[in-house]
């Protein structure tokens, strides 16, 4: 713990804090070590202010939205770690030939798709099941059968290590399969705020019934259990990742507690008690095997983060 107390008490005026709080708790996966600080920020000016008092300080900073697209090495993360808890949702308001909704950084992707179908409006019903918040979709391109983010997304609000607001059009992020500017290190020190996204309008039951069939595919296609999604990138060329991970013979293949899904090769499993270390094992197979059999790379889709023992 090397953070000064002039820095804790600064960040306590801004909400409450913990010390050493394991990031378990917090990611999906269920794995990873203590954060040294970690601050929930629910409001967008805790979000900001918590970020420019890191920078200004010349602590480390990490923010993170629902954990669903990390995985946390064992040894934690130094500095603070913010979690972006922020949930307003402005509209979605009459604009140009459609609507317009501003969305919080911290609302959930699934969450805004279900309420937005329910209310009768199109667009976002294809992310029924991303179970991430909006900053971390911005960040991935998130998507799902043959849509993405992209489509929808007109602008996002971010702000740099000064706390200072930036309106971005979404072509200024780069935006492609599962890739931004904030991966390919173009954007770097920001953060993204809220998120303006287009609508139209549609029938709310008809809406309603295709997140149904969507909720009914995804069980159907989806091991239970603590994951983080895809674990790769599917590459280009003709196979998705999860067929390069069966070729390789480690569909079901288990190292700890941790192990590649029976149903889903794509996927890694936490089975109770793996560690992070294990996880990074399997991904760390795999790929070796797809680069000796196959010649292709296999990117991890989830981000490595904190450090690994
Ligand atoms: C069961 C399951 C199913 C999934 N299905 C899909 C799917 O169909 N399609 C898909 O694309 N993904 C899917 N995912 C992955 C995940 O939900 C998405 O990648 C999601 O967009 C991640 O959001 P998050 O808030 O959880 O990000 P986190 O895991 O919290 O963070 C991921 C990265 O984004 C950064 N980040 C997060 N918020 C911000 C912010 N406000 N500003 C700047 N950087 C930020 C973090 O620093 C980190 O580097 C799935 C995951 C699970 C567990």
């Amino acid at each position: 713990m090397r953070e000064s107390s002039a820095f804790l008490h600064a960040l306590r005026a801004l909400g409450p804090v913990r010390l050493n709080e394991p990031l378990s708790r917090h990611a999906t996966f269920g794995v990873g070590g203590p954060a040294d600080v970690y601050f929930v920020a629910s409001g967008e000016e805790h979000l900001r202010g918590g970020y420019a008092l890191a920078h200004r300080e010349g602590v480390p900073v990490f923010v993170f939205g629902s954990g669903s697209n990390i995985l946390v090495g064992d040894g934690g993360i130094r500095g603070l770690t913010i979690e972006n808890r922020t949930s307003e949702i402005d509209g979605p308001s009459p604009n140009g030939a459609g609507y317009r909704v501003r969305v919080a950084s911290g609302v959930s992707f699934a969450a805004l798709a279900r309420r937005l179908a329910a209310a009768g409006y199109a667009g976002a019903e294809w992310a029924c099941g991303i179970p991430g918040s909006l900053g971390g979709a911005v960040v991935t391109n998130a998507g799902a059968y043959d849509h993405s983010l992209a489509e929808i997304l007109k602008s996002v609000r971010i702000a740099d290590a000064r706390g200072e607001v930036i309106e971005l059009p979404a072509g200024g992020l780069q935006l492609d399969y599962r890739n931004s500017a904030f991966t390919r290190g173009k954007i770097s020190d920001k953060i993204v705020l809220s998120l303006d996204l287009r609508v139209q309008p549609g029938d709310a039951r008809l809406l309603t019934a295709r997140v149904k069939a969507l909720d009914r595919e995804r069980k159907a296609a989806q091991p239970p259990g603590r994951n983080c999604g895809s674990v790769f990138k599917n590459p280009p060329g003709e196979h998705p990742s999860w067929w390069y991970v069966e070729q390789a013979g480690l569909r079901g293949h288990r190292i700890g507690n941790a192990q590649f899904s029976e149903r889903h090769a794509n996927f890694i499993l936490n089975l109770g008690g793996a560690t992070a270390s294990e996880i990074l094992s399997l991904i760390r197979l795999a790929q070796e095997r797809a680069t000796e059999r196959f010649g292709v790379e296999l990117q991890t889709e989830v981000m490595l983060v904190g450090e690994f023992t």
